[in-house]
């Protein structure tokens, strides 16, 4: 059994409250740990001390060669760490252990090297007015930031918010997701470890309408990272209304993976299954419909299936594992319902839609096919976030490109086709903050991270996280006496 503490200015406590939740282990659903429930007294214990730690502490007044050795540190013990966390992890979320340790851990570690780097850029520009003014900008850290995370690769996505986040000399808060609070108890033991200053980096636990909403509405939070469905970005915009907060909402997809019938089709096909089973379906950035061209529609319909049909789904400990249990109980229900809504609406169910043979326990739910799906059906629509594929069939380009901008969503989107100016123009023409050509969802941190329509507003990575973490503030220096109007003179 874990017992898992808040990390409040450097310390490990409970909550004042002493209430605790339970975590369970999504492969049995049997209770795991024991995790002190934070409320709003627990988030103010939190922000204030973020907020001591920022007004007063060294950590913002360090220079960047002094703060990115300290991120430098957390990274190699991250890697240090690394078994120890991947096995929470797959413990706490399901996710295969392969994933874990081959992906979402390492770039965990690589987060924090990559923002480490970062802090050497945090550059202005200066403007020259002839001899009369030297203006320039400079970046200056926001505060203290919140930092709220979901459950789907917690640790990862924890260490993309918190790197930039301090790598700039802000303090946060962190708020991690209640079905998923193991490996973010990692991260504050890690950070603890590495050294920083007491108050930089805190960690409430808790439930979203209890801890997370405290943390949104609190005076003391500059700003607000958040990663999670729509629907509660929507409703964090509005309670965060009355404090004017600074926002970053990476929310919900639809993504289409879009195969024309030029494509390297076993690339395609690869592509395609990675990008939706993976991580259990349980990605942000899935490929969850395949928009498939009508010539190679049933030959790759049908390879496909046999694919599928294929994927070893199991314990997520073991390393040949491919799909790991779905997070919760709630979860899985609302995947079986989808099931039931698609059947209603005319899809052709062609493999899984319900527990696999053989896996009675916890929350497995066997990687689903279901094809011949009409755009507008609500399996179509709306982000079921799981292993499960809706296959669509089009004619042409155009039909392509208005199927796939025909959700409220604009996360990402994968084209595949040999014809290279044509993936460009698709590309460009996707409603998306991020398109990949001829590959699965390949990151490159320099590049901007986000997603348009409902999936987000903002962007992060690199220099594109500054928006977020910095304010950019302008000093106008006079270097003579240029003229001033003389009011009251006359
Ligand atoms: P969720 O919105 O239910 O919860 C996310 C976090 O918000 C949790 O920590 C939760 O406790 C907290 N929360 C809930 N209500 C809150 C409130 N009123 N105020 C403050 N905090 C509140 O999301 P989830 O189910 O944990 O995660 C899945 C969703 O996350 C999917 O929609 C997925 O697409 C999205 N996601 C997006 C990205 C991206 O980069 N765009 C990445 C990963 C996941």
């Amino acid at each position: 059994m874990h017992k898992v503490q808040h990390f409040i200015n450097g310390e490990f406590v409970d909550s004042l409250s002493n209430k605790t939740f339970e975590t369970l282990n999504p492969s049995t659903n049997k209770v795991i740990g024991a995790i002190a429930d934070g409320q709003a007294e627990d988030i103010d214990r939190a922000v204030k001390a973020a907020r001591a730690a920022f007004d007063s502490g060294p950590w913002p007044r360090m220079n960047a060669e002094q703060r990115g050795k300290l991120l430098r540190r957390v990274a190699d013990l991250i890697v240090k760490a690394s078994d120890e966390v991947a096995d929470r992890e797959v413990q706490d979320v399901g996710i295969p252990v392969s994933q874990v340790k081959g992906g979402a851990i390492p770039r965990a570690a690589y987060n924090f090297n990559y923002f480490a780097d970062m802090t050497y850029r945090l550059v202005g520009e200066s403007y020259p007015v002839g001899d009369s003014f030297l203006n320039y900008s400079l970046r200056k850290p926001v505060g203290v930031a919140g930092l709220i995370t979901p459950w789907n690769t917690p640790f990862m996505l924890s260490t993309w918010k918190a790197a930039p986040c301090l790598a700039f000399g802000n303090t946060c808060v962190l708020k991690p997701a209640e079905w998923s609070p193991l490996t973010a108890d990692s991260l504050a033991r890690i950070i603890a470890e590495a050294d920083l200053p007491p108050g930089v980096f805190n960690v409430v636990h808790g439930f979203g309408e209890t801890a997370g909403a405290p943390l949104v509405a609190h005076s003391g939070v500059n700003v607000i990272s958040f990663t999670g469905e729509t629907t509660t970005g929507q409703e964090i915009i509005r309670n965060g209304a009355a404090t004017l907060k600074r926002y970053s909402m990476e929310l919900g997809g639809k993504s289409p993976t879009i195969v024309f019938d030029d494509a390297d089709l076993d690339r395609a096909l690869d592509g395609a299954i990675f990008q939706v089973y993976s991580l259990n379906g349980e990605r942000c950035t899935a490929g969850s419909r395949l928009l498939l061209q009508e010539g190679i529609y049933a030959d790759f319909v049908g390879k496909l299936a046999e694919r599928v049909a294929s994927i070893k789904t199991g314990d997520p400990h073991d390393p040949a594992t491919e799909v790991g249990p779905l997070i919760h109980p709630d979860h899985w229900d609302k995947l079986r319902g989808y099931m039931d809504i698609a059947r209603g609406e005319g899809g052709d169910g062609a493999g899984g839609g319900d527990r696999p043979d053989g896996l009675e326990q916890g929350n497995f739910f066997a990687p689903t096919l279901i094809t011949d799906v009409k755009p507008g059906m609500r399996i179509e629509q709306e982000e079921v976030f799981g292993p499960v594929l809706a296959v669509i069939p089009f004619k042409d380009e155009a039909e392509a490109i208005r199927i796939a901008n025909g959700v409220k969503y604009g996360l990402a989107g994968y084209v595949w086709t040999r014809d290279g100016a044509r993936g460009q123009r698709v590309a460009h023409a996707l409603e998306s903050g991020m398109v990949w050509i001829n590959s699965h969802n390949v990151r490159d941190l320099r590049t901007p991270f986000g997603g348009s329509k409902q999936s987000g507003i903002g962007r992060e990575g690199d220099h594109y996280s500054f928006e977020l973490y910095t304010e950019l503030k302008a000093v106008h220096i006079a270097l003579g006496e240029h003229p001033i109007p003389k009011m009251g003179k006359g």
